[in-house]
């Protein structure tokens, strides 16, 4: 487990001594990047410092409602704007994150930065290119690490509304709603700590997990009914969905959030993937119940990492050529069968 203690010291001082600060999420930013991200900038708001905020590309509708998130700037929208943020930058703070890949188009500029660059962040396996890397994979999210070391540079509970609400949607979308990952007693103290505070638990649930379309719906019914293949004999299920299938359902960004998680649910199956068709490459995503690491698999065969349970990457060719590709690396990984649930 990390000594947050070590860290804490030396980031307050760059949060305080700093003149213009940035923060930057990865791309396709999830719940926990756009919490734990808003979460720095209303704890900071409440100082009197204000910080500037970028994302790689578009936020989806599942956490577009939030509280500040008007305020993230789209590099891809607006890419002018983005690159003299980042050139006038003296502090650069990056969440839940660890590749400087998933910068996206915004990696060569601030790998080029001047500023003193800060990594906040809950993954396996950093690469180095912060001059602090805050990280801890003991923690089911980034916002509860966060979250763990704003409290103590605050030295007395910081628990705002807007601020508690942010690391609570970090909280319950990087465990499902507290299904799966790193979550321990300490994230349900934070969670009984926040629920004190009297936020609205189930309008962030609604916002969060019952905001989708009805082509959303039926996209998740053809994947599972008509795209799901099962391997038993390598405990392995995958779903994979063409161009066309996303134009058919008027496919959304985020749309098929969650789907790579449904197979896992089929008795024996412990390992389970999802290959989405974009434009020129194949977007995969994995997941795994026991000791199968994730992590590892798609970091050998797909350039790609995350943790022990959840990661994804990505492979630049056919829909075809790919399924063969993975079929092949599963064939190779002769521990899968016999790991441990
Ligand atoms: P998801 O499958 O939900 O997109 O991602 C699961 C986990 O894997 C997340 O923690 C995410 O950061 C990580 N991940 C997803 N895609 C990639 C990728 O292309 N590269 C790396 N390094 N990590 C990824
Ligand atoms: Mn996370």
């Amino acid at each position: 487990m990390l000594d947050s203690g070590k860290y804490t010291k030396e980031l307050s001082k760059l949060l305080f001594h700093s003149t213009n600060i940035l923060c930057i999420c990865h791309i396709n930013p999830d719940g926990d990047a756009i919490g734990s991200q808003l979460a720095l900038y209303h704890y900071l708001l409440s100082k009197g410092i204000k910080v500037e905020m970028l994302s790689p590309n578009n936020l989806q509708e599942f956490i577009k409602w939030m509280d500040g998130a008007d305020k993230i700037i789209i590099y891809i929208n607006d890419r002018k704007k983005c690159k003299k943020l980042i050139e006038n930058a003296d502090l650069i703070i990056m969440f839940d994150f660890n590749h400087s890949d998933r910068l996206g188009e915004a990696e060569e500029y601030i790998l080029k930065s001047k500023a003193r660059k800060v990594i906040i962040d809950h993954h396996l396996d950093s690469e180095d290119f912060a001059d602090l890397i805050i990280s801890d994979p003991t923690k089911c999210s980034t916002s509860e690490l966060l979250h763990e070391i704003i409290q103590k540079i605050n030295k007395e509970k910081f628990l705002e509304r807007p601020y508690a609400e942010a690391i609570y949607v970090g909280i319950i979308t990087d465990t499902g709603n507290f299904a799966h990952g790193a979550y321990s007693g300490n994230t349900f103290r934070i969670i009984a700590d926040i629920l004190d505070t009297g936020i609205e638990k189930d309008r962030l649930f609604n916002l969060v997990y019952n905001n989708f379309s009805a082509d959303r719906l039926r996209l998740q019914g053809l994947a599972l009914d008509r795209r799901m293949v099962v391997l038993p004999e390598y405990k392995t299920a995958y779903i994979f969905l063409t161009k066309s299938d996303l134009i058919e359902y008027r496919y959304r960004k985020g749309d098929t959030e969650g789907f790579v998680n449904m197979p896992l649910s089929i008795n024996g199956i412990i390992f389970t993937a999802l290959l989405v068709e974009k434009e020129g490459f194949i977007k995969l995503s994995f997941r795994s119940k026991g000791n199968f690491s994730v992590n590892d698999f798609a970091r050998m065969h797909f350039k790609g990492g995350g943790h022990l349970n959840a990661s994804g990457g990505e492979y630049y060719d056919t829909l075809e050529n790919t399924i063969e590709y993975f079929l092949k690396a599963l064939k190779s990984e002769t521990n899968l069968v016999t790991s441990k649930v």
